[in-house]
């Protein structure tokens, strides 16, 4: 077994205060970084995604324009390259971070499969480099960007898991259902507090 964190869009446009802040955002970012400073051994890989939109367009419609956003596919503006918002929660320790991954350029993007590192390499070539057969999904949101990843890596192949007490949605219905779609596909839905007891 090769385990991977995944780090799903702890910005701060998606954390209180955000442009599209969800409750509890802030919480995850300081959460996420308590469980690399206790287990950051156990990941041969921690990946971490940001949304990454241009200022110059809607993003493929993403963005709401002359609209009210419906929450649902279209969103206030969010997450502009370059921008604060766009920025890690500085509440999040980036400095375990081994590969960081931008995705949303000029597209709606909720996986962090639809995004790149630095080196223009995909997410599938990352984990393929690094042999990663597991991985652990928590951060933002819940119902869309954490669903989005979570189902699209169990469709690569990956065993994965999503840590309810690190990930936070844009509302409670939908990440509730969220949750239950992603253990039907199966996602092993638990609590971070399981690597706890792996350790002793
Ligand atoms: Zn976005």
């Amino acid at each position: 077994m090769t385990r991977a964190l995944f780090i799903i869009d702890v910005q701060n446009d998606f954390t209180e205060g955000g442009a599209l802040g969800v409750d509890g955002g802030a919480a995850v970012a300081a959460g996420i970084t308590r469980l690399l400073q206790q287990h950051r051994g156990e990941y041969a890989l921690v990946a971490a995604s940001r949304d990454w939109h241009s200022g110059e367009n809607d993003n493929g419609g993403h963005f709401a324009v002359d609209a009210e956003p419906d929450f649902i596919e279209t969103w206030p503006a969010h997450c502009v390259e370059g921008t604060e918002g766009a920025e890690y929660h500085p509440d999040l320790d980036t400095s375990a971070v081994d590969v960081h991954i931008r995705k949303g350029q000029g597209v709606p993007a909720y996986s962090i499969f639809e995004g790149t590192d630095d080196a223009g390499d995909s997410v599938t070539e990352v984990l393929a480099a690094r042999g990663i057969t597991d991985i652990d999904v928590v951060g933002l949101a819940t119902d869309y960007c954490v669903r989005a990843s979570a189902l699209d890596a169990v469709e690569h192949g990956q065993r994965v898991r999503v840590f309810t007490d690190l990930v936070a949605g844009v509302a409670a219905d939908s990440s509730t259902a969220a949750l239950a779609e992603l253990g039907h596909a199966g996602v092993v839905i638990a609590e971070s507090t399981v690597l706890d007891e792996a350790a002793s």
